[in-house]
């Protein structure tokens, strides 16, 4: 503790914190002064506005402090905050999982439709969401969807533990089971859904990442292997077992891969049904069936 640090107002904590993230170089320094400030001190961005001169105690202030000299060391906000927000649900996230990106809210508008489309005709919905991490997509499609049910598999049982508290968080753990697996090595049963979003980047590729990206995702979440392919290889070779009668299957790509990723799976004998793009206008999802 510091003896000498005096209570300062909301506003003047969040500005001092804001120019010095700005100087730094970080790419959005007013929402992330807001999010730690918040996460910080429990003041929300509506509070700093309208009481600008609320006085934040002490170990508050330290404690924001803490956080902002992680950001300046390039640490994202959402691991900062361990938390971050996919499809309207706020997850849990730790160093074994991806953080969750707005673009793979894509993969989930894409198949949303199917799920309660299966779920209105069939009274079920079963999804195996393959390397799942904190459970973003599966959970996404459960709490929309409120009759179908998930497997979420994951190599790394970290990953697992967190899909499993966020699962528990969100009142959906009676829907959604984690099983520990290499791709489909553990998986049984047949699903009328598989989504993926799978590692995709070329292993080249990896040592150019943004280095909020490459020195905190896993890795193992990231590397897709020499062509950034290995995995779209498994899914498309692998899961026609795993699908039920009419099943389908849909992966988020990087944003160049829409060909190469449609011919391995058109070379495994799937049909293309549907592609969606993400909000930087780059094909980011598609969408096959056997
Ligand atoms: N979209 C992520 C990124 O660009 C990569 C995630 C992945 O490989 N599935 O950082």
């Amino acid at each position: 503790m510091n003896e000498a640090i005096a209570p300062e107002s909301a506003e003047k904590l969040y500005r001092t914190a804001r120019t010095r993230l700005a100087e730094a170089g970080i790419p959005s320094p007013d929402l992330d002064a807001s999010l730690l400030l918040e996460h910080a001190t429990g003041l929300t961005v509506l509070a700093r506005i309208t009481e600008p001169g609320r006085l934040v105690p002490t170990e508050k202030i330290e404690r924001f402090r803490t956080c902002v000299e992680r950001r300046l060391a390039r640490e994202p906000v959402h691991r900062i905050i361990g938390e971050r927000e996919f499809y309207g649900l706020p997850l849990q996230l730790t160093a074994a999982t991806l953080v969750p990106r707005p673009d793979t809210e894509t993969l989930v508008d894409l198949v949303l439709p199917l799920v309660r489309n299966r779920v209105a005709r069939n009274g079920h919905c079963r999804i195996l969401d393959m390397g799942t991490g904190s459970g973003a997509i599966a959970l996404a499609l459960l709490a929309e969807v409120s009759r179908a049910t998930a497997t979420g598999t994951d190599i790394s049982a970290e990953a697992l533990m967190v899909a499993q508290a966020n699962a528990s968080l969100l009142g959906l753990a009676d829907r959604f089971t984690a099983i520990r697996s290499d791709w489909f090595e553990e998986v049984t049963g047949q699903f009328e859904l598989i989504v993926s979003n799978p590692p995709y980047i070329r292993s080249d590729d990896i040592p150019g990442l943004d280095p909020d990206v490459r020195e905190h995702d896993p890795l193992q979440a990231l590397d897709g292997g020499r062509d950034g392919l290995d995995a779209y290889r498994v899914l498309a070779e692998r899961s026609a077992p795993f699908l039920a009668e009419n099943g389908a299957i849909a992966v988020e790509i990087g944003h160049d891969q829409a060909p190469e990723v449609t011919n391995l799976f058109v070379s495994a004998g799937y049909r293309r049904i549907g592609r969606r793009k993400d909000y930087g206008g780059h094909v980011r999802a598609l969408f096959f069936v056997k």
